[in-house]
């Protein structure tokens, strides 16, 4: 429980969410049980190093960060990720999960703004998500839709509806990196009126399509 299987710890400019923009240290965990079609990091579904909590700590601390994410893979598939939460909450961190939605999200520090995914049906992946996690939202956590086509689309506006999902949180649409114009999502939420936020991934724009970023 008090090591973990670390894939990288970076320190970058967040891309994504209400933080973005903001100098972040990054510690990206290993393994994940879902295989979304358009993931970007499967490069962190195996390998990675064991470190101690301890030693998690010592590195995101060299970097003097305000701002620490939690990423994956999908960082809840190792028990010991609730107490890395729990000690850099602890250190004074402002820390946030980044987390698929497909493991419980109960017994997240609640200090720790969760970034949580609702599967689209393109992401192959619609079965996993687990609809008991939205009962842990606050104002301060955000869900997230990666669309890939019209019918994501349709289907994200259904999700918004049906789960009152505005009321408990942030929403935020991102159209799925190379698969659906940004353009046109972006003109649909406006057409729509759809209380969401429309975001790009900004590390992206920068850096392009690589670890470490
Ligand atoms: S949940 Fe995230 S890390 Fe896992 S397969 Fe999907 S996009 Fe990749």
């Amino acid at each position: 429980m008090n090591s973990l299987r670390v894939t990288e710890i970076f320190y970058s400019l967040q891309g994504e969410a209400r933080t973005v923009g903001w100098p972040t240290v990054f510690v990206r965990l290993t393994g994940c049980p879902l295989r979304c079609v358009y993931c970007d990091t499967a490069y962190a579904f195996t390998g990675g190093e064991r470190k101690s909590v301890a030693e998690i700590l010592q590195e995101v601390g060299r970097y003097s960060p305000r701002y620490v994410c939690v990423t994956g893979g999908e960082p809840l598939a190792q028990p010991g990720c609730l107490v890395l939460l729990d000690a850099l909450v602890g250190a004074g961190y402002e820390v946030s999960l980044e987390t698929s939605g497909a493991l419980d999200v109960s017994r997240v520090n609640p200090k720790v703004v969760k970034v949580l995914d609702l599967k689209t049906p393109g992401s192959g992946e619609e079965a996993r998500n687990r609809y008991e996690n939205l009962d842990y939202l606050d104002a301060k956590d955000q869900v997230k839709f990666v669309i890939m086509d019209e019918t994501d689309y349709r289907w994200a506006k259904a999700k918004l509806k049906e789960q009152r999902l505005a009321e408990r949180c942030e929403v935020l649409f991102s159209p799925a990196a190379g698969l659906k114009d940004p353009t046109e999502l972006a003109e649909a939420i406006l057409r729509d009126r759809l209380p969401v936020r429309f975001q790009v991934q900004l590390h992206k724009i920068l850096w392009g399509e690589r670890p470490g970023v």
